[in-house]
């Protein structure tokens, strides 16, 4: 078992595809692993076992015919539960859709089921996607496997803890303010938040839409492009879905090469007072090995990304608590106190009030309240022109450097309940990330090394402008060379690799 889950999505494609193992046997070694630890790691919302091996042999009967076979065939995936598909529930980890079963798949897993990957199930998140940790999920926590006493990020937690735990080799997630990129980092792995636009929004449980970007994740950065190829591309069920090639990033993900590129440092993203030690020595000895590999450091200032945390945290909640008004109790899933006495009003109400969450609640309240005609110019208004502004900055940066980098996150995981209490330091560890989605570019995070006082994963942010998605996998290869040279393979490291 543990041979076959110790490949590479790649190589386990390319051994399918040759005939050297069976999509049945690797995903009955995944679906194998998943009952063995996930009742420690809790990354899983919904498993379907019987799908999956039907796929599976569906996949193997294929190649049997004599059918040439995609790179990514017979591959299994697990899906974070913000993806409809039509076979499994999907609850965006929810009281409000239990039980829902949609009847339709989202763009991205129905062109992943038509590549022949196979769908393992649906992971644990932060309810409807607001969080940095998966603990405002409605069902269970989920633990990264680094440390099980810790968050393994958010809001696509549970994709980010199955992979580590390797109980599965690919997933999909969701970055609207960071949501791929910090559990990416915080979990050792490699996740890449696509230029908005780049993938489709159709079939997505809508968070934040000017915002929300689907993007993969995976244990290295060629498997990451593999993915993030496989689901890309234009949609016309997506009104904001961009009609232009997907980047190379399958390519740029083989090449690494950085000679001659220029890496602007963001002066406002390194904060030494707010970031961690390990977190701070880290990147700085990643610069220091991209600059050896002959590409050019310089410093930039982009001095509107000051006031990105407050902005996101206006349109963000604004769009939010529009999106969440279709959860109307007649719908969708749960229906409260519809006995015959109470008006449609009333129902809505409890229903509402039973099936949302408290972040859930917070960020329909902020958003209504931003939104409120006596107060939309001085919050919603004003923040729309930041966001302008944190654009504008991009777009001056740009002109001088092929790429931008910072830490992905200020700190390593955090211990589970440490910032419960406190949503301003939940926010917080979004502080490097949010910038790209607002502006709409291509953002990636990869693993830079363990912080020494902790020994916990590192993340590295690498962002470039839009549709230049390549960029950031080129620079990303050339790290992930160099820190396996230095330390090995920094997954091999973690406590639940096999
Ligand atoms: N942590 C951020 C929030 O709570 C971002 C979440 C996300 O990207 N979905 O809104």
């Amino acid at each position: 078992m543990s041979d076959v889950i110790r490949l590479s999505a790649a190589e386990l494609g390319a051994a399918i595809k040759a005939g050297e193992v069976s999509s049945e046997e690797a995903t009955t070694a995944y679906l194998d692993r998943i009952e063995q630890v996930d009742g420690d790691i809790g990354a899983f919302l919904h498993v379907g076992r019987q799908a999956a091996l039907e796929q599976a042999r569906a996949v193997d009967a294929k190649r049997a015919e004599g059918a040439e076979l995609g790179p990514l065939a017979g591959v299994p995936i697990a899906h974070k539960d913000v993806f409809t598909t039509k076979d499994m529930p999907t609850t965006a980890a929810s009281k409000i859709l239990e039980g829902w079963q949609p009847p339709y798949d989202a763009t991205v897993t129905a062109r992943l089921r038509e590549a022949g990957m196979v769908i393992l199930g649906k992971t644990n998140m932060d309810e409807f996607a607001m969080g940095s940790s998966t603990e405002n999920s409605a069902y269970q926590l989920t633990r990264n496997p680094w440390d099980t006493d810790r968050i393994p990020g958010g809001s696509s937690g549970g994709s980010s803890a199955a992979i580590a735990a390797f109980e599965a080799p690919l997933a999909t997630g969701t970055d609207t303010g960071g949501s791929i990129r910090e559990p990416a980092a915080l979990c050792g792995l490699v996740g890449a938040k696509p230029t908005y636009g780049g993938s489709s929004r159709y079939g997505m449980i809508a968070f934040a839409s000017s915002l929300d970007t689907a993007g993969p994740f995976a244990r290295n950065v060629l498997d990451a492009a593999l993915l993030h190829e496989a689901f890309s591309g234009h949609d016309p069920r997506d009104s904001t879905s961009v009609d232009a090639p997907v980047p190379p990033v399958v390519e740029a993900a083989k090449s690494g090469d950085v000679q001659g590129l220029t890496v602007g440092v963001v002066k406002q993203l390194d904060h030494k007072e707010s970031t961690q030690d390990g977190v701070h020595q880290r990147f700085q000895e990643t610069l220091e090995t991209l600059e050896s590999l002959g590409a050019k450091i310089v410093e930039v200032s982009c001095p509107s990304f000051e006031v990105a945390l407050s902005t996101y945290y206006l349109i963000a909640p604004s769009e939010a608590s529009s999106n969440l008004a279709r959860f109307d109790a007649m719908r969708y899933g749960l229906r409260v106190g519809d006995d015959g006495t109470r008006s449609a009003e009333e129902v809505m109400a409890l229903t509402r009030a039973q099936g949302f969450g408290p972040e859930v609640k917070r960020r329909i309240m902020l958003g209504t309240y931003a939104l409120s005609s006596g107060y939309y110019d001085a919050y919603y208004g004003s923040a729309q022109k930041a966001r302008t502004l944190i654009k504008r900055d991009f777009d001056a940066a740009f002109e001088k450097v092929d790429v931008l980098v910072s830490p992905t996150t200020p700190t390593t995981a955090f211990p589970i309940g440490e910032r419960t209490e406190d949503p301003m330091a939940m926010y917080l560890a979004d502080l490097c990330t949010i910038p790209s989605n607002l502006a709409g570019n291509a953002s990636l995070s990869v693993p830079c090394g363990l912080a020494p006082e902790d020994g916990l994963p590192v993340g590295f942010q690498i962002m470039a402008p839009a549709l230049a998605d390549d960029r950031t996998y080129r620079v990303a290869a050339a790290i992930e060379r160099a820190v396996t040279e230095r330390d090995g393979a920094l997954i091999a490291r973690s406590p639940y690799a096999v």
